[in-house]
């Protein structure tokens, strides 16, 4: 398994913060009437992590492997309680990745209650594109189009400016339960058009001001 040991960071990954539940219309499309009052906020290990390029297996516990395009950011330096207006001073890098899904898994837990980690923490389940350096005044993070595409055809398209919770107001929140250190990288949620993957698919994110990732899934079910 092709894992983060061939992916160049350039700051040692610490922890992936993933936000769910981030934009209207994909709440909507996945049967949710409202917005959060507060960020969703769940986890996936380091070792999840998958460099652009590279293979992925389709998880063999999951039936409905879904794509989930994010916009994703890398925190540079430590921070507590973090004001919103100081907080994209702690972001050193920008990249896109999909939030890999097991849909009919994550289903099944929610309607139990139970936590989300079957249905997202599994192996290889966080291509990550390669962080381009941040710099607030070359980049206006709040109005910044991504979009991901399937063997060409396209499938999510997305502006941080549809955000519930803007990428500044998640790191203050974020920073409020957690002291945030470089390495840690956030999710900050996908846009709406998630659907599912078949084995020998090609993955393509992609963003005029940053740059596009693909990866493919294995042609073998494993
Ligand atoms: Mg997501």
């Amino acid at each position: 398994m092709l894992d983060i040991d061939s992916h160049s960071l350039s700051i040692p990954p610490h922890r992936i913060f993933c936000i769910g539940k981030n934009y209207d219309k994909h709440i909507k499309e996945l049967g949710g009437k409202q917005a959060p009052d507060e960020p969703v906020v769940f986890m996936k290990p380091v070792c999840n992590i998958v460099a652009p390029g590279e293979t992925i297996s389709y998880p063999p516990a999951g039936k409905e492997l879904h794509h989930e395009v994010e916009v994703v950011i890398l925190i540079g330096k430590k921070g507590k309680s973090i004001p919103e207006s100081e907080a994209l001073t702690y972001v050193s890098g920008i990249t896109l990745g999909l939030d890999l899904t097991l849909r009919d898994v994550q289903k099944k837990l929610k309607k139990a209650g139970l936590p989300w980690e079957l249905s997202k923490s599994f192996d290889q389940s966080a291509p990550l594109g390669i962080f381009k350096n941040f710099n607030s005044k070359e980049l206006d993070i709040n109005n910044l189009s991504f979009s991901c595409s399937v063997n060409g055809n396209s499938r999510q398209k997305g502006n941080t400016g549809e955000m519930i919770f803007s990428i500044p107001n998640l790191i203050h929140i974020l920073s409020n339960w957690w002291i945030l250190k470089p390495g840690d990288i956030i999710f900050t949620g996908t846009p709406a058009g998630v659907g599912p993957l078949q084995p020998g698919d090609k993955m393509e994110v992609e963003s005029p001001m940053i740059g596009s990732y693909s990866w493919h899934l294995s042609p073998e079910n494993l």
